[in-house]
């Protein structure tokens, strides 16, 4: 949009005195935080409104991507970034002497998720509004989001996180477009004269469903898609005591802390259901406005099932065509698959959603006949071809549960992986037996990631270099980046990454000092591991890494300064990531207080991991670790972040890591460890003694030891509790098998660090290969392969 410094200031004081009664200059930050996003609310307010009645007047075909997670980040920047008056509002804010950084800072950071699933989800919607993908979000209005993390002793504490305390500046109640969603009580099915049956609750429990919009503003487009989430409210004018009330406010109360493992929990499957008939509910009264005929559904929508926890979208859909649309059950299904697909996100057995069938059927009773009847239905159609066995393996319904992966691949004309080893690992691992039956559903799309937060926003001495040296269209197409490749030996270029980076970290270390009150020396090699605590992640193999440099910098080793940064929450149920957040912090503990490594090793663990905190660390980063088992991580995605701003990559051939790899050069990264192959290799055949290797390895031995021997203060408990995971239970991850070649790899990073042509040669390639990556690619790529929604503004 135009606008001038002088129209904004006028703007902005229009707003403080509207919202607040006083002049700006009179408010709190957190007020003129307020007031600054509501006028820029009123910069796309038209734009919002206009591209729905753009998208309904063209019969535009719209994706609903559900989700159970999404993590938007901080919206202020990114808005004003897309709408492409970033630099104009921050003349004004200088001229009125306010610093925009304090206000960009006064804002929360709504932790509506876990971590990758949830940045994944925000990342598409970012990037189909700024290619003009008509794409739109459907999740949970959490109450309360990701909690707080905080270390007391070195121990993780969960404090609530109430971001709603303040208002949420960029969401919009609509009321007028609640719906009611149903639970409980017992079904009578009533044959109707046509035929059909009609369903009739009894005793059933209404809840209301009220969406909260939040406005997706597309990079330079004047689109603005709709993030839609759903809170649970009490249906009003019915009589509620309070405990009835919280019964229904508590659906969306919680992000449930953990997407890993699985216990028993109806309150999710409440959540569950609660989002997604509310968002299919809220789809077909949309279609319904602008069309007679239901059955013209999949023409004009798709809804993309994020993970499992929104597949019951398959059974919610054939519920509503059924019962309320009267349709027979092959015009249902047939509509149902062809408006559905599917992502999954996972490899591990044990992460795969399932219900107790007792469970789901007394919580959705009407929703478990519909099970019952795909199950049947998909038994009576395969097993005369494929045998009884392979259908009883991959049938929506076995051992007593409802096997949510399955139901979604069942019930969807497209399911995909996220890397290519990962969707290929799919076809013979948890999917093998849907493979065999659907073999053309299957496709791979790769993650992605939005430079605009990364670089652009996060990432400004790196985003102005890379103006100086191309232009600004790597801004819209982030591929130009390839042209740096001719750059890759100038050394007036590699001085000047050089000094950007050096910028970075400068402002990383201000945040580690205030944070922790560590005194970080800037001119080390930043070695940064940033995800979710978990156990396949490895952050154990990092720790051993570092007591394997420490050991050798008290033996008197000469080697190149480290920092070793850290972020990471540890689901609260989750005792063994607990164990090791104490050990990291245990062992930040020793070397930063012990003298002989002064300077040389220092460990900093940064509370509270997030989208913010990860745009602070990412852009200071040297070394990006992405050193999972080969085989668990389905495609990470701080690993492209990493590499989008400068990072050399140390990992293991897993997930988007190899394709990253391919992209930049085999040089580009250090790579090290088992392969995914190896490794089901030695877990088929049992070949794997993880006792073996540390008794074979005096190094390795001498690290693991530490853990139990007292060298490291603090872990009396924690120390042993893991030594037991390695030695005693085998060493399920594979930490020791890689520990050796994981070291080596490490080393050879030192020895390219003291050749800095060298290593800003490998910099190069890796920022040249990183617009690759960008989301707008694979959005492009679901929308023209998976959803038929194409991009008004492509780029490509
Ligand atoms: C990108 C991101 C993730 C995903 O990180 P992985 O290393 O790919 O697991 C998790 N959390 C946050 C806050 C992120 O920004």
């Amino acid at each position: 949009m135009s606008l001038t410094t002088t129209q904004f200031i006028k703007d902005y004081r229009a707003a403080a005195l509207t919202l607040f009664a006083d002049q700006l200059e009179n408010l709190s930050v957190r007020q003129q935080y307020a007031a600054l996003a509501f006028v820029v609310k009123g910069y796309y307010a038209t734009d919002w409104a206009k591209t729905k009645a753009d998208y309904d007047a063209r019969q535009q075909k719209q994706l609903y991507y559900f989700s159970i997670e999404f993590m938007p980040g901080q919206l202020l920047g990114s808005n004003l970034l897309n709408l492409g008056i970033k630099t104009v509002v921050e003349a004004g804010l200088h001229r009125l002497t306010l610093d925009p950084a304090t206000l960009y800072a006064a804002e929360g950071d709504p932790g509506l998720g876990n971590g990758g699933l949830g940045r994944l989800a925000s990342a598409f919607l970012d990037a189909m509004a700024s290619v003009g993908m008509a794409g739109n979000g459907n999740g949970i209005r959490y109450q309360y989001g990701l909690f707080e993390q905080r270390f007391v002793d070195g121990y993780q504490v969960e404090l609530p996180d109430d971001w709603l305390r303040d208002p949420y500046m960029w969401e919009t109640r609509k009321e007028n477009r609640a719906v009611i969603v149903k639970f409980g009580g017992q079904v009578e099915l009533r044959p109707r004269r046509n035929g059909s049956l009609q369903a009739i609750y009894h005793n059933a429990e209404d809840v209301l469903a009220v969406p909260y919009d939040i406005a997706m503003v597309g990079y330079h487009t004047k689109r603005v898609n709709t993030l839609r989430l759903w809170a649970a409210e009490p249906v009003p004018g019915r009589a509620h005591n309070l405990a009835e009330k919280s019964r229904v406010t508590e659906i969306t109360q919680i992000l449930y802390p953990d997407d890993s493992n699985t216990t028993g929990r109806e309150l999710r499957l409440r959540q569950e259901y609660f989002f997604v008939s509310a968002g299919v509910q809220s789809i077909i009264t949309h279609f319904k406005r602008q069309h007679e005929d239901l059955h013209l559904l999949p023409q004009f929508v798709a809804i993309h099932i994020n993970d499992t926890h929104p597949a019951m979208a398959v059974l919610e859909l054939m519920r509503i065509l059924l019962d309320e649309e009267q349709m027979t059950w092959d015009e249902a299904w047939a509509i149902t698959v062809a408006t559905l697909s599917y992502t999954n996100h996972t490899l591990m057995t044990e992460a795969l959603e399932s219900w107790p069938e007792p469970m789901f059927a007394g919580l959705l009773p009407r929703l478990y006949q519909v099970a019952q009847e795909v199950d049947r239905r998909f038994r009576a159609t395969y097993t005369k071809r494929y045998g009884e066995l392979l259908v009883n393996r991959a049938a929506p319904l076995g051992d007593g549960q409802l096997r949510m992966a399955y139901l979604a691949v069942i019930g969807s004309h497209a399911v995909n992986g996220v890397a290519k080893l990962h969707s290929e690992l799919l076809k013979d691992s948890v999917l093998k037996d849907l493979y065999t039956l659907f073999p053309a559903r299957f496709n791979n799309k790769t993650n992605g990631i939005t430079p605009r937060r990364w670089v652009q926003l996060a990432d400004q001495p790196l985003a102005d270099l890379l103006d100086q040296t191309l232009g600004q269209d790597w801004r819209r197409d982030p591929r130009q980046l390839e042209q740096l490749r001719a750059k890759a030996t100038t050394p007036q270029f590699l001085t000047a990454l050089h000094a950007a980076k050096r910028q970075n970290k400068v402002a990383l270390a201000a945040v580690i000092q205030a944070t922790l009150g560590l005194t970080v020396n800037p001119d080390a090699i930043f070695d940064v591991q940033i995800k979710r605590l978990h156990a396949y992640k490895r952050q154990l193999l990092h720790v051993f890494g570092i007591l394997e440099a420490y050991r050798a910098l008290k033996a008197g080793e000469d080697r190149p300064a480290r920092v070793h940064v850290f972020g990471a929450k540890a689901a609260p149920s989750y005792r063994y990531a607990k164990a090791v957040i104490k050990l990291i912090n245990a062992v930040a503990d020793l070397v930063n207080h012990d003298p002989d490594v002064a300077g040389r090793l220092q460990v900093a663990f940064l509370p509270n991991y997030g989208v913010t905190l990860a745009e602070h660390i990412i852009p200071a980063a040297d070394i990006s670790e992405q050193i999972s088992l080969a085989g668990t991580e389905a495609s990470g995605t701080s690993n492209m972040k990493l590499m989008a701003t400068g990072a050399l990559t140390l990992a293991t051939l897993d997930g988007a890591n190899i394709e990253m790899r391919a992209a930049a050069g085999p040089a580009s990264m250090a790579m090290f460890g088992l392969t995914a192959e190896e490794v089901a290799q030695k877990q088929r055949d049992h070949s794997y003694n993880a006792r073996a290797v540390y008794e074979a390895d005096p190094v390795l031995h001498a690290v693991v030891d530490m853990l139990t021997d007292g060298s490291i203060p603090g872990i009396a408990s924690e120390g042993p509790e893991i030594v037991t995971e390695l030695l005693d239970y085998n060493d399920t991850y594979f930490v020791l098998a890689d520990f050796q070649s994981y070291v080596t790899a490490s080393r050879q990073l030192d020895q390219l660090w003291q050749a800095p042509a060298e290593w800003g040669k490998r910099v190069v390639e890796n920022l040249a290969a990183s617009g690759q990556f960008s989301a707008d690619f694979t959005v492009q790529r679901y929308g023209r392969e998976v959803w038929n929604v194409l991009p008004e503004h492509p780029v490509d």
